[in-house]
């Protein structure tokens, strides 16, 4: 796996990495709906899902199921392939952050893939603080001592 950038589906899925090789969505939708040759213009109706950081990786949580696939950045769109989106293919649209970049800065400081993480609502100064609190060895929390009462 890169380590010198945040994995997408493209980076991930753009080497054979797994035996298969996809360019983008499209390409990734067409072999995993199967029956469903071509992308729905539908996208499952009033679902959005926003993505996530979990290990070095953009990831989106299935709603369905306990699946999760990377986040495929150029289209936005997600299929799970373990449920097919709860057995409808329709893909649903995906909401990246607007301050992506900044995220992916600040989190590529640390240097073991598994460290870097981020949640929807997490903030920039949250990241920040924590790479200052957790220069630490992989998958250890360090302990700190909490400073006054909030
Ligand atoms: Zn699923």
């Amino acid at each position: 796996m890169e380590t010198d950038k945040i994995v997408t589906a493209e980076t991930f899925w753009g080497t054979a990495e797994r035996g298969h090789q996809f360019k983008d969505f499209s390409s990734y939708y067409r072999r995993q709906a199967r029956r469903q040759l071509t992308l729905p213009d539908d996208v499952y109706p009033g679902l959005k899902i926003e993505a996530q950081i979990n290990h070095g990786r953009w990831i989106v949580d299935c709603p369905f199921c306990k699946g999760a696939e990377y986040l495929w950045e150029g289209m936005k769109l997600f299929l799970c392939v373990s449920c097919l989106n709860n057995d409808t293919r329709l893909p649903i649209r995906v909401e990246v952050p607007k301050n992506k970049s900044a995220i992916e800065k600040i989190l590529l400081e640390r240097e073991n893939p598994e460290t870097r993480n981020w949640m929807p609502g997490e903030t920039l100064a949250d990241l920040k603080r924590e790479n200052k609190e957790n220069i630490i060895a992989p998958g250890e929390k360090k302990t700190t001592e909490k400073e006054g009462g909030e």
